[in-house]
C-alpha cells in the first residue's frame, strides 16, 4: 500500500522494489507468460468486439445506478435478502459490524474482496474482537503478513514459496518445505477448521444481477463458496459499479473477465446467488443474507462525463499485468489499494489526492493497459487528467509552469534551444554527445548519454535541401517535433531525400513548434492548448495531402491529443478534423502510401536487425506492420524480440523524473535485441532512438540505434 507524503519519499521507496530481487524475477516472469495464455484463452473471440459489447452493459448500467438499485433491492428482499446502502467506507463498515454484533457474531471468514479492502472491513471488525480469517490462499498469506495485496486477482504474487514457508512454520509452529503442493496443504487444514467454526462469512460479488437480485461470484479457489454458504449469516460487500441489468449481460462480462484476467476460458467456479435457502443448523432454519451496496463516490463517478468510464471496470488486474512499471516495482508502489492502472485513478476517487498525487506521475503513457483493458477504458488519458486535476488543485509546480510557458511561445522556445547550442560547447564531446551532464541533472540520470543539440536545425536546412516542385506529385507538409528539428535533423534530410526521389512535394511550415505532448504529460492543460492551437493554425490541411511525420508520439498526439484537448471549440471543429485525417506516420506513408517495394529501397548489408515498436505508434495508431516490412524491404535481416512491444522507458518528462525506472526499462529492451542477436535496432521514434542510442553508447554496447528513416535510401 502505498503512503508516501511526497514525491521524493515515494521515489526511494521504489529503490526498494528495484533491489528485491525476488519481485522482480516473479513481475518478469509473469509479464512474459501472461501475454501466450491470454493469446490463447481468446483464439476463437474478437476481443475488441467483446469488449466493446461490455462497454455499451457497463455505460447502460452506470447511467440508471440507482434504478438498477432499486429493483436489485426489491428482487433480493423477495428472495429474503436484506439489502442496505451505504454511502461511504465507514458507513459499509459500520453496518456490517452492526449485523455481526446483532448475530451474535464472534467469528467471521472471508473471500477475496477489493471492496471489502477499499473499506478497510478488516480494521474495522478486529476492533469490535471478531476474529476475522481470508480464506483466499493469497489474502491469508497477506493477511498473516500484515499486508495489503500486490495485485488485485493474484494478491501475493511478490511472495516466494521460500517466504511463504517461513511464514507457515511460524503460523503452525512446524518447520515446514518450500513445495508449493505441500504449502497449499498446510493452508487447507488450517483453514477448514475456520470455515465450520465461522458465524459469519463475508465476500464481495463480481455481478449484482437487478433483475432477479442475483450475486454472481468468480472465484478460483472455490472459497467463496464456502464463504457464502456454510456460515449462518452471509454478508456480501458490494460496490454500486458492480449492478448490471440482466443475466445475460453477466455472461456476456463472464466472456472476457476470466480470460483477460489469467488466460483462462472459465474460472473454477462461478457461483450464483438468489435468496436465502433453508439451513440445517440447530436454531437457525433460513440462512441470513445481507447484501451491503457501497457508493464512496460511485454514484458521482457515474455522472461525470469523462471519467464515468471507470465504472466499466471489472477488476480483471490486466491493466497491471501488462504495465511496465508494474512489472518493475510491483503492487505495493504502484497502488494504494487497488493496483495498476486502475488503481492509479480508483485511489483518487475512493481515497483522495493526497495517497494519488505521487502513484498519477508514475505512468508512462505507454498505452499498454488502454489496449488490453476489459472494460474499453482509455486509462493513459484518465490519469494525465487526474494529474492536471490535482496539480490544479495543489498548485503547478513550478518547474511544470515554467515549461509550459516556453513551450506554449513559440519563438522564446526556439531562441532558447538555440542559444543552448552555443552553451552546450564546452562540455560537446565528439560523437553528438555531452561529455557530461548538465548540473541540474543528478547522477541517476548519468544511465544514457545525451546528444547535442545540433549545429543547424531541421527549419534552418529546409530551404537549402528543399525538392523542387513536381506537377501531379503527392503534396507533403512534415511536421518535424522538436526532437528531430533540433536534435536529429539528418533523420528528416534523409527522409526528404527519400521522398524527392519518389515525386513527393514537400513542404516545411515553419510555424509549427514542439507537439505539446511533454506539457500534456506534465499536466500543463492550458500549455498543451496554446501549442496545439499553434500548430493546427501553422498547417493548413487544404494546402497538402498529407501532414507526414518521423516522430511517433507526435503522431499519436497531433490526432488522439488534439482531439481531445481541442474538444468543445466549434470555431475548429473542422479545421481539427481535416488537420487530424491528413496526418500520417513515416512508416505508413512510405510503405503504404506510397507502396514502395524492395526494388525501390537501396539493399543494407543482410545483418541482423531488431525493430523497437515506439509505444505510440503500435498501440496508439495501431500500426504494426509497416515498419517490419520496410526493414526487410532495406534487406536488414529482421529478428523479433520478445520485448518489441515494450516501452524503452523514455516517456518524455518520464525519465527526468523516474530516471532509475527509465533505465531499467532501456536496459530490458537493449537486452532482448542483443540476446536475439541483433546487430542494428531500428525505430521510427526520435524520443526512442535518443533513449536507444544513448543508452547504448553510454553502456559501450557494440549494437547500433536508427531511425527507419536511416536505413532507408531510395534508389
Ligand atoms: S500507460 Fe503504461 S505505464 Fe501508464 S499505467 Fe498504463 S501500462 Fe502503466
Ligand atoms: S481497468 Fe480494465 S484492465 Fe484494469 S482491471 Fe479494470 S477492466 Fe481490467
Amino acid at each position: 500500500m502505498q503512503t508516501a507524503d511526497s514525491l521524493k519519499q515515494y521515489k526511494d521507496e521504489l529503490r526498494e522494489s528495484l533491489d528485491n530481487e525476488f519481485l522482480r524475477a516473479a513481475l518478469d516472469a509473469f509479464a512474459k507468460a501472461y501475454p501466450a495464455g491470454r493469446q490463447r484463452a481468446f483464439a476463437d473471440y474478437d476481443f475488441r468486439a467483446l469488449v466493446a459489447e461490455g462497454a455499451v452493459i457497463k455505460d447502460a448500467a452506470a447511467k440508471k445506478m440507482d434504478e438498477l438499485y432499486e429493483q436489485f433491492k426489491t428482487e433480493a428482499e423477495k428472495r429474503g435478502v436484506v439489502v442496505h446502502m451505504a454511502k461511504t467506507a465507514d458507513e459499509a463498515n459500520e453496518i456490517i459490524a452492526r449485523i455481526a454484533k446483532e448475530g451474535g457474531v464472534k467469528r467471521v471468514i472471508k473471500s477475496k474482496s477489493m471492496t471489502a479492502e477499499e473499506t478497510h472491513l478488516n480494521v474495522r471488525l478486529e476492533k469490535d474482537n471478531l476474529e476475522v480469517v481470508e480464506t483466499d490462499l493469497g489474502e491469508w498469506i497477506i493477511q498473516l503478513r500484515h499486508e495489503g495485496p500486490s495485485h488485485m486477482v493474484m494478491p501475493a504474487i511478490h511472495l516466494s514459496r521460500h517466504q511463504v514457508k517461513d511464514l507457515f512454520s511460524d503460523v503452525t509452529k512446524q518447520p515446514q518445505e518450500a513445495d508449493i503442493g505441500k504449502l497449499v496443504k498446510v493452508a487447507r487444514s488450517q483453514l477448514r477448521r475456520k470455515f465450520v467454526e465461522a458465524d459469519m462469512g463475508i465476500t464481495g460479488a463480481n455481478f449484482a444481477v437487478a433483475e432477479s437480485g442475483t450475486l454472481g461470484i468468480v472465484t478460483n479457489e472455490g472459497n467463496a463458496r464456502m464463504v457464502s454458504t456454510l456460515p449462518r449469516i452471509h454478508v456480501a460487500l458490494v460496490g454500486l459499479d458492480k449492478l448490471i441489468s440482466s443475466s445475460d449481460d453477466a455472461i456476456k462480462l463472464l466472456r472476457v473477465l476470466p480470460k483477460n484476467a489469467t488466460g483462462q476460458a472459465i474460472t473454477s467456479y462461478v457461483t450464483w446467488i438468489s435468496g436465502a435457502t433453508p439451513m440445517t443448523i440447530p436454531g437457525y432454519p433460513t440462512k441470513e443474507i445481507h447484501i451491503v451496496f457501497l457508493d464512496n463516490g460511485r454514484r458521482a463517478l457515474a455522472e461525470d462525463p469523462l471519467f464515468s468510464t471507470i465504472l466499466r471496470c471489472v477488476r480483471c488486474g490486466a491493466c497491471a499485468n501488462v504495465c511496465p512499471v508494474y512489472r518493475l516495482v510491483g503492487g505495493h508502489k504502484l497502488g494504494h489499494v487497488y493496483i495498476g492502472a486502475i488503481g492509479l485513478l480508483l485511489t483518487y476517487f475512493f481515497h483522495g489526492k493526497d495517497k494519488a498525487k505521487n502513484l498519477v506521475q508514475n505512468c508512462i503513457a505507454c498505452g499498454a493497459c488502454k489496449d488490453i483493458c476489459a472494460g474499453g477504458i482509455d486509462l493513459p488519458r484518465l490519469i494525465k487528467d487526474i494529474h492536471a486535476r490535482i496539480q490544479e488543485e495543489e498548485g503547478r509546480p513550478l518547474q511544470s509552469r515554467l515549461l509550459g510557458q516556453v513551450l506554449s511561445n513559440r519563438k522564446l522556445f526556439h531562441t532558447l534551444l538555440r542559444s543552448a547550442k552555443a552553451a552546450q560547447k564546452p562540455i560537446s564531446a565528439d560523437a553528438g554527445y555531452l561529455r557530461h551532464l548538465p548540473l541540474i541533472f543528478s547522477s541517476k540520470h548519468n544511465f544514457r548519454a545525451l546528444p547535442t543539440i545540433a549545429e543547424k536545425p531541421f527549419r534552418d536546412r529546409f530551404p537549402a535541401i528543399k525538392p523542387s516542385t513536381k506537377p501531379g506529385g503527392l503534396k507533403v507538409a512534415i511536421f518535424a517535433g522538436c526532437a528531430q528539428d533540433f536534435i536529429y535533423p539528418e533523420q528528416l534530410e534523409a527522409a526528404v531525400a527519400f521522398l524527392d526521389k519518389s515525386g513527393v512535394n514537400v513542404e516545411f511550415p515553419v510555424d509549427q513548434s514542439c507537439c505539446g505532448l511533454p506539457v500534456a504529460m506534465m499536466g500543463e492543460k492550458d500549455a498543451a492548448k496554446k501549442v496545439a492551437l499553434q500548430n493546427v493554425k501553422a498547417f493548413n490541411p487544404d494546402d497538402y495531402d498529407y501532414i507526414l511525420t518521423l516522430c511517433a508520439s507526435c503522431a499519436s498526439h497531433l490526432t488522439h491529443g488534439y482531439k481531445n484537448i481541442l474538444a468543445g471549440d466549434p470555431a475548429l471543429i473542422t479545421r481539427l478534423d481535416a488537420f487530424t485525417r491528413k496526418v500520417v506516420d513515416f512508416s505508413t506513408f512510405i510503405n503504404d502510401v506510397l507502396e514502395t517495394r524492395t526494388e525501390d529501397v537501396v539493399q543494407q548489408a543482410p545483418v541482423k536487425a531488431a525493430y523497437h515498436a515506439p509505444c505510440h505508434l503500435c498501440r496508439e495508431l495501431g500500426v504494426r506492420q509497416a515498419p517490419r516490412d520496410l526493414l526487410a524491404k532495406a534487406g536488414l535481416d529482421y529478428v523479433p524480440t520478445t520485448e518489441e512491444e515494450v516501452c524503452c522507458g523514455f516517456g518524455g518528462s518520464f525519465s527526468m523524473k523516474f530516471p532509475e525506472l527509465s533505465k531499467e526499462l532501456l536496459n530490458n529492451k537493449l537486452n532482448a535485441a542483443e540476446e536475439a542477436g541483433a546487430e542494428i535496432l531500428v525505430t521510427d521514434c526520435p524520443g526512442c532512438v535518443l533513449q536507444l542510442r544513448g543508452g547504448a553508447h553510454k553502456q559501450g554496447r557494440k549494437i547500433q540505434v536508427k531511425h527507419i528513416s536511416e536505413i532507408l535510401g531510395k534508389k
